[in-house]
């Protein structure tokens, strides 16, 4: 079967890999129908080094079960499933709290070592708690938006719910990636009563808009802050959604939060320290967020795309067969497209 390998910053290649099976009885081999490229993809796009093996890469997935393992209770041949990216037991505490990307059993496809979904197939472990059964065929005109439920949709999720949307309040969005195009469709979704986009992308912006955004900020660093504050009445934002990850937007995230607000990180860390501690300190600003439940929030999100309420499907603007990933890549990383379809 065909893969996707990265080998270096910058070297995705398409490979015969030997075929993806059952190794262990609690898992499930799904063939891939749709897979994406991530904002998450292009860090080690920008940044890995050169390795013999390669990484196989792609975390977010739809795709037809075609095996199971003998201790897999749930799930059959032939049924369509979304895959989240973060593999889990579904029965340990964490699990059962609603945390499965702290599961004991966690693992990330498309990471160390993980087969990744930017593949024919792919091979998940632990396949009762990770795979979610959908109600739908595999050919169905949902599945864009279905597709953003095994990453994106759930992840600006969690940076809404991590950053305490609700309604009435003032939501602002740090990130203008198809993760914070989410992240808008999430705080409208919980009711927030101002939506403030911060970005500078046309397309984007107009998207956002269309997404439930009120309010567009395009300036970048302290001139974000100060635009922000005149938008918020002088006060800040109640909740603020990072959706980057980069240091500067952190800072940014805390310095447009409102006193006694919060903000929801969802962004991929590049720093190892948070900056800001001072006015998170003396604004009592509440710093949540890490990698977003998706698995525990489709119970939720599902309904709302099924029945037309939601459509983050919209944030894919390109779609490419297997050869076309590393082509896919470019773009993403060039800001020429804000998230790409996989169709292997
Ligand atoms: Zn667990």
């Amino acid at each position: 079967m065909r893969a996707t390998i990265m080998y270096a910053a910058g070297d995705v290649r398409i490979e015969d890999v030997p075929d993806a099976a059952i190794e262990e009885p609690t898992d499930a081999v799904v063939r891939v129908t749709r897979a994406c490229i991530c904002g998450s993809d292009l860090w080690p796009y920008a940044s890995m080094q050169r390795s013999e093996a390669g990484q196989s890469m792609g975390h977010e997935a739809i795709g037809v079960v075609e095996d199971v393992g003998s201790q897999v209770a749930t799930l059959e041949k032939g049924d369509v499933v979304v895959m989240p990216f973060a593999f889990s037991d579904g029965t340990c505490a964490y699990c059962h709290e609603g945390l499965p990307t702290a599961c004991v059993h966690v693992g990330f496809f498309g990471n160390n070592g993980m087969n990744g979904a930017q593949a024919e197939a792919l091979r998940v472990p632990l396949a009762d708690g990770t795979l979610y059964p959908l109600p739908v065929g595999e050919d169905d005109a949902l599945m864009p938006s279905l597709l953003t439920l095994s990453d994106v949709m759930g992840t600006g999720h969690h940076a809404a719910v991590t950053a305490k949307v609700a309604p009435g309040k003032r939501a602002a969005v740090v990130g203008d990636g198809a993760v914070g195009m989410c992240a808008v469709i999430a705080a409208k979704r919980l009711g927030a009563e101002q939506i403030i986009v911060m970005g500078r992308h046309p397309d984007r912006i107009a998207l956002a808009r269309e997404f439930g955004a009120t309010d567009v900020v395009s300036e970048r660093g302290e001139e974000a802050v100060e635009r922000v504050r005149e938008l918020t009445g002088g006060e800040g934002a109640h909740s603020v959604l990072e959706c980057v990850g980069h240091n500067t937007a952190v800072e940014t995230a805390i310095g447009i939060a409102r006193p006694g607000g919060a903000v929801g990180r969802v962004g991929v860390p590049q720093h190892t320290a948070i900056p800001g501690s001072l006015p998170a300190f003396f604004g009592n600003i509440t710093i949540g967020g890490g990698p977003a439940p998706v698995r525990a929030y489709l119970d939720e999100l599902l309904p709302d795309v099924l029945e037309g309420r939601i459509d983050p499907g919209r944030v894919f603007d390109h779609t490419v067969g297997l050869d076309g990933v590393p082509e896919g890549y470019r773009a993403m990383a060039d800001r020429d497209s804000l998230k790409v379809m996989v169709t292997p």
